[in-house]
């Protein structure tokens, strides 16, 4: 647009309605940089003031003052007493009824609403009345404007400005703390702070204790009146006034299983936490010592909440090694352990979904590997099994053979019909891809 044109449109626009400094200005919000809205409206009208009134010539455009003043402008207002002509009250703004002039205003909510939480980094975002924006919108379409910024983009910018020079803390669009939602139609601002997430490793020292609170049917293997979700993340809500926790674990063991050795890998997520930065050390031994031996976590550390969903992909292929005790129907010679071993070494073994899972999973047809098999006699119809395999093998089943569903099984090669007394897992793979997403002990600061 040609400076000429820019006025002209300006001209037209001041005409036909009284617009304040930065609705004006905003028409032609994408043009010059480092400019507010509010310099390049006063600009303008600072044009249109000059072709108003020549004090030269002692000539003026008598109506082109008039709708100076009645959008605010006070050098129109001071012109107009000059030349004698009737005082003109400014009126409200056409497009935002003054709504862009109660920036501060709306930035001290924010603040006000911003105390209750710990954050470094902050968004702004806002609902803005649909008359407002269909007037704005009016006005691009009649004088054909593409180089306009819309009220809601001056308005979050703006207030942020604000919000950051009132408390040191940044403007940060890119995963802020917290997030202030401003609705302009009630004038109420709410405060959205982002989760935080700690990783970390549990151990499950007991039998009998699900790992989310139990919402179906009693089950007579349940020994607890709790879970490891619940004993994991009732310490941390209150440590981080949150409004929730979530346990996203990699897997889970079944119910009368142990997870022993390294434990299990998981992420609590942190829901709308008014503390970010708890010392993790100390929430450690804080949730170690109200879970009283069930349950044991180590090694929390802050992470990126992205780790979560590779967390759950990772736990379908992570390698791990149980240890079960197993009840063998008729007694065996130590050969069998000896061809045992051998037979399931880097073994490919196949296996139809369970049927003691039948009802809930669909039937089909997974291949998982056994790395290695350990057996040890441990009297003469009793023995110890150490296997290690991929994630998502179900062992149990590869040692009883599920009725012929998982094959090569553990019974059918020693001959015998074999039940399951005890199964423990005893180590599971650490996922290498942690550490891209630590962030250390402390969440980082911006
Ligand atoms: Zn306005």
């Amino acid at each position: 647009m040609r400076a000429s044109e820019i006025i002209n449109v300006a001209k037209q626009a001041i005409q036909k309605y009284p617009l304040c400094d930065s609705c004006l200005g905003r028409l032609f919000g994408m043009m010059g940089y480092g400019l507010t809205n509010a310099e390049r409206g006063r600009a303008l009208k600072t044009i249109l003031l000059m072709e108003a009134y020549d004090t030269a010539l002692g000539e003026w455009n008598e109506e082109l003052l008039k709708s100076l003043a009645l959008s605010g402008f006070n050098a129109a207002r001071l012109t107009l007493a000059k030349i004698g002509a009737e005082p003109i009250k400014e009126v409200e703004c056409y497009i935002c009824k003054n709504l862009v002039s109660k920036v501060n205003e709306l930035a001290t909510m924010c603040v006000e609403v911003g105390k209750e939480y710990e954050y470094s980094t902050f968004q702004v975002g806002c609902s803005i009345p649909h008359e407002i924006i269909e007037r704005e919108e009016s006005l691009w379409l009649n004088f054909r404007l593409e180089r306009s910024e819309s009220i809601k983009s001056e308005l979050t910018r703006e207030v942020g400005k604000q919000i950051q020079s009132l408390t040191g803390k940044f403007y940060s669009p890119d995963k802020p703390d917290l997030v202030f939602i401003i609705d302009a139609k009630t004038w109420k601002v709410v405060a959205e702070p982002r989760p935080v997430f700690i990783y970390g490793r549990y151990r499950k020292k007991v039998r009998g204790l699900p790992q989310s609170p139990w919402l179906y049917q009693p089950d007579s293997r349940i020994s607890y009146n709790t879970s490891i979700e619940e004993l994991i993340t009732a310490p941390l809500i209150k440590l981080f006034g949150a409004r929730d926790a979530k346990l996203h674990a990699a897997g889970r063991e079944d119910l009368d299983v142990r997870t022993l050795g390294n434990g299990r890998p998981f992420v609590v997520e942190i829901v709308s936490p008014k503390v970010r930065s708890v010392d993790l050390g100390m929430a450690e031994r804080l949730i170690n010592d109200s879970a009283k031996g069930l349950v044991e976590v180590e090694n929390l550390v802050y992470v990126d909440g992205k780790l979560v969903p590779k967390l759950k992909a990772f736990s379908e292929i992570a390698r791990k090694k149980y240890v079960a005790k197993v009840k063998l129907g008729q007694p065996i010679s130590d050969h069998a352990l000896e061809e045992l071993e051998a037979k399931f070494r880097n073994l490919l073994v196949s296996q139809r979904t369970p049927l003691r899972i039948l009802r809930r999973k669909n039937d089909k047809v997974r291949k998982k590997i056994v790395y290695e098999l350990k057996a040890k006699a441990l009297g003469e119809r009793e023995i110890l099994l150490e296997i290690t395999c991929q994630g998502g093998l179900y062992v149990k089943e590869l040692i009883h053979g599920d009725q012929g569903r998982t094959r090569p099984n553990v019974a059918e090669v020693l001959g015998v019909n074999i039940t399951v007394e005890e199964l423990d897992i005893l180590w599971i793979e650490e996922p290498e891809m942690v550490s891209d997403f630590i962030l250390g002990l402390r969440p980082p600061v911006a």
